[in-house]
């Protein structure tokens, strides 16, 4: 299907621009590069960024080509897109966007865009930006916003080209704009969609306002702290949890049937008093998202604002609705101000605000909740406290150790940061 262009002028210009680049790519190839200057390096990707935007000229001025001649049927294609796609091999919206660009050029509509492109001064990126606009522009305000758009397109990356297209043509046809704008908010949504193993997927599109707020809260709720080891995705997701924790247990938190919304976890009693009791029981299920394992169930009713329904063995409810403000924040402020603000497992550095209250000696176990048998491990750490089969223990002098149930133990740390002691007295 491809042949080589060997006819004309054009093809002996391929010709010779392919030995040239064949030369290029030998030398670099080859270990030139290590020669060559730092500064040289800079202006080498300059150059062969130009080099890129000028061929881009040339590649779309030929799909402009079979588009004006309607000759891709001859492929068996039936569009230029569907040709472009299968002799470029793009994806379908990068052929789309390909055959878009390539008729606003074509067009003479953008004038000194195509200039700007076929000198090289322009990226790609930047063309393709400029002709998805040029395309939704009113006749005429190209003329007026072209000069500006290129100045921007050559100092700075397509995002900036396509806020200043954007600016414009909604300051030259602010209706438009507005439909526009519509538009972009009726695409909103989020999707949560549960998987098989438990987890959801968690995805959505939100218009500029709303991405705004979205993006500045989960930003603040999510800080990296010192030694952070989360990724940045990570952190966001931590953050977002962090938010909606705190929506839920809000007192002004709107009202769901029955009283406040809450995260219900249904468990059977076997599996809340955990493998101490012989047995680890089958697991619980949690609202939204199903099944959990058992010691996933018992993290989880061990942390605060739970409501939850006791079931026996023969399937009788024991306990109805029982609500159960597991720590109060008054007991959190206590846990605090007795082991400083940072997660308690030694050598762990996380802020308690993302902390979780965890039973020291499980609730299911007996295991009381008092300040005395309670602490604020991180999210991560009361994870595996209680997945991971490790057990966190206080000591006499208040410093923690965590154990786990092979028997390895660690810590204590020998002067954890956020412990607070009292300072003795100097001496005179
Ligand atoms: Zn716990
Ligand atoms: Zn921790």
């Amino acid at each position: 299907m491809r042949s080589n262009v060997d006819v004309g002028p054009v093809g002996e210009a391929v010709h010779a621009a392919s030995a040239g680049v064949a030369a290029m790519v030998a030398a670099t190839r080859g270990g030139d590069l290590r020669w060559v200057s730092h500064d040289a390096l800079a202006a080498l990707l300059v150059q062969t960024r130009a080099l890129q935007a000028r061929l881009e000229s040339v590649a779309l001025a030929a799909v402009r080509e079979v588009d004006v001649r309607g000759s891709y049927v001859s492929d068996g294609a039936l569009s230029a897109g569907a040709w472009a796609r299968m002799h470029a091999r793009v994806t379908p919206s990068e052929a789309t966007a390909m055959v878009r660009t390539a008729r606003v050029l074509g067009s003479g509509a953008a004038p000194g865009t195509a200039d700007a492109l076929a000198a090289g001064e322009i990226d790609a990126g930047h063309v393709r930006v400029i002709a998805a606009a040029v395309q939704q522009a009113p006749a005429g305000a190209v003329a007026v916003i072209e000069p500006e758009v290129l100045e921007v397109a050559r100092e700075a990356d397509p995002r900036a080209v396509a806020a200043v297209m954007r600016r414009f043509t909604d300051a030259l046809d602010p209706e438009a704009a507005d439909a526009a704008a519509l538009a972009r908010y009726a695409r909103r949504g989020i999707t949560l969609a549960a998987l098989p193993d438990g987890t959801m997927h968690i995805s959505g599109l939100a218009d500029e306002v709303t991405a705004s707020v979205v993006a500045t809260a989960i930003d603040a709720a999510s800080p990296p702290v010192t030694g952070d080891s989360r990724t940045a995705a990570q952190r966001r997701m931590d953050g977002l949890a962090d938010i909606c924790r705190r929506y839920l247990a809000a007192p002004d938190a709107p009202r769901a049937a029955g009283g406040h919304p809450q995260v219900i976890l249904t468990l059977d009693a076997a599996t809340l008093a955990g493998p101490g009791s012989g047995h680890g029981g089958p697991g619980g299920t949690l609202s939204w998202v199903g099944p959990v394992a058992g010691s996933t169930a018992r993290r989880v009713a061990c942390d605060a604002e739970v409501t939850m329904v006791l079931i026996d063995q023969h399937g009788r409810v024991t306990h109805e609705q029982v609500q159960r403000r597991l720590f109060t924040p008054a007991q959190r402020r206590a846990m605090i101000a007795r082991d400083g603000d940072r997660c308690p497992v030694p050598f762990c550095d996380r802020p308690v605000a993302w902390s979780d209250a965890h039973h020291l000696r499980a609730w299911g176990e007996g295991g009381p909740t008092t300040v005395a048998n309670g602490a604020l491990p991180c999210a991560a750490h009361h994870t595996l406290l209680h997945e991971g089969g490790w057990s966190l223990h206080r000591q006499p002098d208040g410093r923690y150790l965590i154990r786990h149930r092979d028997g390895k133990t660690i810590g204590p740390e020998p002067h954890p940061p956020g412990h607070h002691r009292p300072t003795p007295h100097p001496r005179r």
